[in-house]
């Protein structure tokens, strides 16, 4: 991929007085005092059906910001019956039309409809404003311009080989037959596009279920892509109780694929599904799954310590700790535990958490009830059962409010330095300075997830050897950086053992994970 060079869409600054800025405010606005009703679609037609659900607001969770339907069985099988047509026709539209398409859905998202993105996504994901710029913005314009140009590179090389006046071969790139399904997170906006829209652009029929608590900022990115040409049935919106959904596309003999990002358990049960039923497909479908991990920071005695305590203020706090690859635990060496302890602790005391109407807040507050009883849960235990260094309250009465939390854990395998959290608590570990080879093992092996991780150091022999033994602890490894802040075409992202499939969204290979090649030999 030399030929090509495409720039990543640049984060907008919202300074006071600025056009974006002015252009944010009137979205929000509108999206504030107004719950919109976001219907299923199938087919090109809008639906409703008697289970109705809302989407909060996560900051002040008696506003709603959405109100939508949950799809029936029926629903999704007549979705199923739709994407199955329509991905015969869909497949034959010459690749160049889809080319077009996507990169005028990205110049919309990054012009007439970019606030539009972003104030869906703070006011229904409580993403501060910088947060929605990331995500909703540059990220989701990123996958449709990236995708669109990995995806053409791909397919321009034909024939694949040849000798001339004999026969010729080429790589078709087909669909899959059959249908995907997209099931996508809450915490990025921009994942939900990436996991409905890169299948369809590669010639798959997809139904796309959303996450309950990103509705509205998903269904902004359907109508988009609706607008630019995308035909009635290739992406149909279907909304459901996950199980209901699950048990539904995975009794279907035309399911050709899961495209999905969210918990283990819930990646697992499809898994099940789809293996306990393999004879009555028409073909194997193929999974890909994103799913969390227990994300570290290592740092070794030759540490640089002031941008050790930044990148992981930075990767465990932001976003209220809400991405999957958001630092959870570090082990520090005890040569440098009392600055970095006092440096991490003295910074988030002072941290600003509040509404995302406030633009100078640092986060707001997380996702749900569920997730708000989860994380405090955990603080719970900190506080009965380890030493909470900063933080450590809580308050759902208008908002799910967590305090950015650290903690020191005496004991490397207590299940706060083991388990996701999915939340601002960090917890430390304090290794002495002589262990660092058995403090790298040690991390390796007290979890099943291989997500993101980062080391570290100033020592060169040292990060040559971290990266061999570190070699399976992450899909993502970053050298003295933090472990978030992944851009699409430059770290391809995903994760190995129990975080997924590792097929690197964002990265060129992702484009043929949703393609069948067919082989054909032309002989003269
Ligand atoms: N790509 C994002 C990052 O590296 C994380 C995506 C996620 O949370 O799934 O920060």
């Amino acid at each position: 991929f030399t030929d090509f060079k495409i720039a990543n869409e640049p984060v907008l600054s919202y300074t006071n007085g600025s056009k974006e800025r002015k252009d944010l405010e009137a979205a929000l606005a509108e999206y504030s005092n107004n719950c919109v009703e976001v219907p299923i679609v199938i087919g090109g037609k809008e639906y409703k059906t008697d289970r109705v659900v809302y989407q909060p607001m996560p900051h002040n969770h008696q506003k709603k910001v959405a109100k939508f339907y949950y799809a029936t069985p029926e629903l999704v099988n007549l979705s199923i019956k739709t994407s199955v047509e329509a991905q015969k026709q869909w497949d034959n539209v010459p690749f160049d039309q889809k080319f077009s398409m996507w990169l005028k859905a990205a110049d919309l998202m990054a012009g007439v409809y970019r606030q539009k993105l972003n104030a869906t996504t703070m006011l229904g994901q409580a993403k501060t404003v910088i947060q929605a710029e990331i995500d909703a913005a540059a990220e989701l314009i990123d996958f449709m311009r990236f995708n669109a140009y990995f995806a053409k590179e791909v397919l321009k090389y034909q024939p694949i080989s040849e000798t001339p006046k004999v026969f010729k071969n080429f790589l078709k790139y087909r669909g899959l037959e059959g249908f995907v399904a997209a099931v996508s997170p809450f915490n990025f906006t921009a994942i939900g596009g990436n996991l409905a829209y890169t299948p369809a652009l590669m010639g798959n029929s997809v139904l796309w279920k959303p996450s309950d608590t990103a509705l509205l900022s998903n269904y902004t990115i359907f109508q988009i892509m609706n607008e630019v040409g995308v035909p009635p049935g290739v992406v149909n919106f279907v909304p459901a109780d996950g199980p209901v959904f699950g048990d539904a596309i995975t009794a279907s003999p035309h399911l050709a694929g899961i495209n999905f990002t969210g918990s283990v358990p819930t990646f697992a049960r499809l898994w099940g599904q789809v293996g306990s039923k393999l004879s009555t497909y028409k073909n194997f479908p193929r999974l890909v799954g994103e799913c969390g991990g227990k994300n570290f920071h290592f740092v070794h005695p030759s540490a640089d310590v002031q941008s050790v305590i930044m990148a992981t203020i930075r990767s465990a706090y932001e976003f209220c700790g809400q991405k999957c690859s958001a630092c959870s635990r570090m082990y520090v060496p005890q040569s440098l535990w009392s600055q970095v302890k006092e440096g991490i602790a003295e910074n988030i005391k002072k941290l600003k958490i509040g509404p995302v109407e406030d633009f100078s807040v640092f986060t707001s507050a997380v996702i749900d009830d569920k997730a708000f009883k989860r994380i405090s849960g955990y603080i719970d235990h900190a506080k009965a059962n380890l030493s909470i260094v900063q933080g450590g309250d809580y308050d759902s009465s208008v908002g799910y409010y967590v305090q950015p939390t650290f903690v020191e854990s005496k004991n490397p395998l207590d299940k706060i330095m083991t388990e996701e959290i999915f939340g601002p608590v960090l917890s430390a570990y304090v290794y002495p300075d002589g262990e660092v080879d058995k403090t790298m093992k040690l991390l390796d092996s007290s979890t099943s997830y291989s997500l993101t991780g980062a080391v570290f150091a100033t020592d060169e022999a040292f990060l040559t050897k971290a990266q061999d033994v570190l070699k399976y602890s992450a899909g993502n490894f970053y050298i003295n950086d933090r472990s978030t802040g992944s851009v699409v075409g430059q770290q391809p992202f995903g994760g190995a053992r129990l975080s997924g499939t590792n097929d690197k969204a964002g990265g060129p290979n992702y484009v043929l994970k949703w393609s069948s090649p067919l082989t054909v030999k032309e002989t003269y």
